[in-house]
Formats: C-alpha cells, sequence, structure tokens
C-alpha cells in the first residue's frame, strides 16, 4: 500500500463496505449522508483494486473529502475475476470468500498506521476482522447491517424459542414467543440457518466480533419497525442506530443528468406520455435463476397483458433458442441486460409496481418511491424481508413456489394472477396506498435537523467525537 497520510483535523470516518454491490451501495449512500453534516466530516473508503472503479464512478463529482483508498493486491487466494460475490459462480462459495477477506488484514493495518486520527469506522459486519484492528488502533468499530431490524430481531426470537422450548427446526410452522402475531414456516427460517461447517465458522466470527462492536449501522427507519428495533435494543448488546433510509441520502437524478438517457428511460417516458402503468421486475445481483423458472416467468409476464421492464443479470442464462419472447411481447415488456440504476427506474412515475426478490435494498428503494412489491424471495433472509413486507407493513402480495420452498418453482399461472393482483385489483390498491404512506414517513425521517434517522446520525457523530 502506498504510504498514505490523512490531512484530516476534524472529524475523520472509515467506511469499508464488503464486496459486493447490495452491500456496497448503501454504504456510498452513508458516505454522501455523512458529507451532508454540519461539521467539515473526512471519509476515507477502503476497498480492492476490482472493486475500485465502481465506487469511484458512484461517487464521481462528490466532495474532496472522501479518499478511496484500495489495497495494492484483490483478496489473497481468490481468483482473478471473482473479487465480488456478485461474481462467484455460485453462492455455495459465498463463505470462503468472505473468510478469505481476513488475508487483507495486514494490509489494512499497514494502512491505518499513516491515517491521523479515526473517530469511528463503519465496516460491514462481513469484515468482522476489522474489530481487531480498530481495537489496535483505539477507534470505535460500527458494524453495517443490510438487513432490516425485523429480520435480524425474528430471527433472533426463534433461536430463543429454541433453546428454551428445544423446538426443533423441522416443525412445520413456528409461532415466535416473543411476537406471537407471527408465525415462521420451517421454509422461511431454514434459509436463515447456516447449511454446512464453513458457514457456520463464518456466521459466528461475524456474529461474535458483531457483539462486541461499538453499535449496528442499520439501513432503516425506527418508525418502520419500532416494536423490532426495541427488541434488538433490549438484548444487552451493542445499539442498532437506524439511520436509513439511506437510498434517500443522495439526490437519485444525479447519475442521468449529464448522459443521454439510457433505452429504458425513454421507453418509460413513453409509457407515461400514454399514461400507462409499468411493473418493473428485477431480482437483485446475487440470486440464480434456472433457465426453465426464466421462461416460466416470461410466459408469466406476457399472459398478465401487464406492461414490464425486466432486467436479467449477464450471469443469468439469455431467453433465447427459438423462444422470441421481445416480438411476441413487442412494445409491451423490454428487457435490459446490463447493470441498471434501479433507484432511478423505482422512482419513474410510469412504475405502479415491483417484483422482487425482497433484498432489503430493493425492499426500502421500492417503499421510498412508494411503489408497492409483489414479493418473491428467493435466499437468505430474504423470506423474513418478504414476510414482513406483506404480513407486517402491508406494502406487497406474495407470490408462492408450488411446494412452498423458498427455492421451488413458481408456476406462470401464479405469476399471472399475482401479476395482475397487483397492477389492477383491489389488494394491489390497498398496498399501493400503504406504500405511499410509507414513502411519506420515510422522507421524513431523512428531513434536515428534524428527522429520526438525521437525528440518530447526530448523536452518533456527538457520541463519537471525543473518542
Ligand atoms: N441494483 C442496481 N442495478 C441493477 C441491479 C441492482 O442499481 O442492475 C442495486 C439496487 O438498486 C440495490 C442493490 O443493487 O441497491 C441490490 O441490493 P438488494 O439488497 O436489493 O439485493 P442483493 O443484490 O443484495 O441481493
Amino acid at each position: 500500500m502506498d504510504s498514505y497520510t490523512s490531512s484530516y483535523s476534524q472529524f475523520h470516518v472509515i467506511l469499508f463496505p464488503f464486496m459486493s454491490k447490495g452491500h456496497t451501495i448503501p454504504i456510498l449512500h452513508l458516505a454522501h449522508l455523512l458529507l451532508r453534516r454540519r461539521s467539515s466530516i473526512a471519509i476515507t473508503i477502503f476497498t480492492t483494486p476490482a472493486n475500485h472503479s465502481f465506487i469511484a464512478d458512484s461517487l464521481a463529482g462528490t466532495s474532496s473529502r472522501i479518499v478511496i483508498l484500495n489495497f495494492p493486491k484483490n483478496i489473497p487466494q481468490v481468483p482473478s475475476g471473482i473479487e465480488s460475490t456478485d461474481k462467484l459462480p455460485s453462492m455455495t462459495l459465498f463463505p470462503s470468500f468472505a473468510l478469505a477477506t481476513k488475508l487483507m488484514q495486514p494490509e489494512f493495518e499497514d494502512a491505518l498506521e499513516s491515517l491521523q486520527q479515526v473517530n469511528f469506522m463503519v465496516s460491514d459486519g462481513f469484515l468482522w476482522w476489522t474489530l481487531e484492528s480498530a481495537t489496535k488502533y483505539g477507534f470505535p468499530r460500527l458494524v453495517f447491517y443490510g438487513m432490516s431490524n425485523y429480520s435480524v430481531s425474528l430471527s433472533r426470537a426463534i433461536r430463543e424459542d429454541m433453546l428454551r422450548l428445544k423446538l426443533e427446526s423441522d416443525e412445520e410452522l413456528i409461532t415466535v414467543t416473543r411476537f406471537p402475531w407471527i408465525k415462521v414456516s420451517r421454509s422461511e427460517f431454514k434459509s436463515t440457518v447456516p447449511q454446512d461447517e464453513l458457514q457456520l465458522e463464518f456466521m459466528v466470527k461475524a456474529i461474535t466480533a458483531s457483539k462486541s462492536s461499538y453499535g449496528y449501522i442499520v439501513n432503516s427507519i425506527y418508525e418502520l419497525e419500532p416494536v423490532f428495533v426495541d427488541y434488538f435494543n433490549d438484548q444487552g448488546g451493542p445499539m442498532a442506530w437506524c439511520v436509513g433510509p439511506l437510498c434517500l441520502a443522495k439526490p437519485s437524478m444525479a447519475e442521468s443528468v449529464f448522459h443521454e438517457k439510457p433505452t429504458w428511460n425513454q421507453w418509460l417516458d413513453k409509457k407515461l406520455e400514454r399514461e400507462s402503468s409499468v411493473l418493473y421486475v428485477a431480482f437483485g445481483s446475487q440470486v440464480e435463476i434456472s433457465e426453465d423458472q426464466l421462461k416460466e416467468i416470461a410466459i408469466g409476464l406476457e399472459k398478465s397483458q401487464v406492461n414490464f421492464l425486466w432486467v436479467i443479470r449477464k450471469k443469468e442464462i439469455e431467453l433465447s433458442d427459438g423462444f422470441d419472447f421481445e416480438e411476441r411481447v413487442k412494445d409491451r415488456g423490454i428487457i435490459v441486460r446490463d447493470w441498471v440504476n434501479q433507484r432511478e427506474i423505482i422512482q419513474h412515475k410510469s412504475i405502479k409496481g415491483f417484483l422482487s426478490h425482497c433484498g432489503w435494498n430493493s425492499v426500502l428503494e421500492s417503499i421510498c418511491a412508494g411503489v408497492p412489491i409483489l414479493a418473491w424471495p428467493m435466499m437468505a433472509e430474504q423470506p423474513f424481508n418478504a414476510k414482513m413486507v406483506v404480513e407486517e407493513i402491508k406494502v406487497g402480495l406474495r407470490v408462492h413456489t408450488c411446494d412452498g420452498s423458498v427455492e421451488g418453482f413458481v408456476k406462470r399461472e401464479v405469476l399471472e394472477k399475482k401479476v395482475k393482483g397487483l397492477m389492477e385489483g383491489e389488494k394491489g390498491k390497498e398496498v399501493r396506498k400503504k406504500a405511499k404512506e410509507y414513502a411519506e414517513m420515510a422522507k421524513k425521517a431523512m428531513e434536515e435537523g428534524t428527522g429520526s434517522s438525521w437525528r440518530t446520525l447526530d448523536k452518533l457523530i456527538d457520541e463519537t467525537w471525543r473518542k
């Protein structure tokens, strides 16, 4: 690492995002939020060379008070080309990837050596080893939690029940003692439990380090889930600081102002001119969808007769081989096979629904735009996010797989019916109304000076000012 000397004299924050887009994007929004404070805050962001350009591009044109420091090499022992989890050939490799990040610790500490003063560091929960470094160099570490309080608290409460009531994880339906109005199915819970030794080792490390950290930075709003934030904070561990929704930290039009509008944007504008509403379909940056399932989605969308914009990741198989999908749906649907600015799409006035895997960022972005969700969770804590969306805050409807399992197949008839229900049905109207109410709440929470999230971040800055 090149020697680097910080020239910061006032308040200095280190941000260290995990190497995946879903974990990096909210931390970059946090950087924007910090820069908007009253004080002269300076920020150092740590990353690997392979992730540097994404971060630099996302921050282009922002303050010179942000410095991006990248390690000279990518993560040791991780094959080149897969330096972020978005590029892993399979998510089963995730624990090995995450465990390998510890090999960056010596270089990380070399860099810390040359920084003058650090008030606090926010590092991803998956980078557990950064706690050791923060302790060594004498500054507080906050864990970035890219999850809802609902999903974290629910997992904790279920584990408590299992220990206390000796419940087995294969019980069909668990009534959560702490939250008796919630029933969790075995399949919903299973996807949050470690599936092998390596995953268990990694989770134990991450959780243990989190519990000894200064606090959790949570991308959420207190008013959205007060019961679950209070439960979490009553556990006696480090506190959850709700400073979100971070997607509102930065004006969303910034990226497109200087560029020609992309095709999808022009297509959405045309739909708006004709007063047509559009369903946005996207499943985030991690989930893997089979070719059969992709085709089933295509047919479901075609039969539903709604307008749609569907983002298919390059990693997924092309809808080809005589399928002629785009020809069949003609101008009613558009498929984008590229990285898009999702926040911008979702805020487009023509978008009236979001068929989503319920990654927490996507859920928040949808709520902030007042767009209801058709929830189709596929892995990790997504089933809990979907549960929150549908049962707790009621801003969405649920798509079910044919065998009720999280990873199961969704049939075209189910999709057709649910898509129509969300876009045109009575239930769709109800959840759209709720989504708009929460969008207002989200905006209020981020209001400068008065919003609950704004004040929470202020309190954290005050608390760590002299640390
Ligand atoms: N995203 C984007 N463009 C894309 C795909 C995703 O901007 O083409 C963003 C999306 O807006 C969100 C993040 O990537 O901020 C994905 O995070 P999420 O938690 O929804 O899902 P994950 O990818 O982590 O499963």
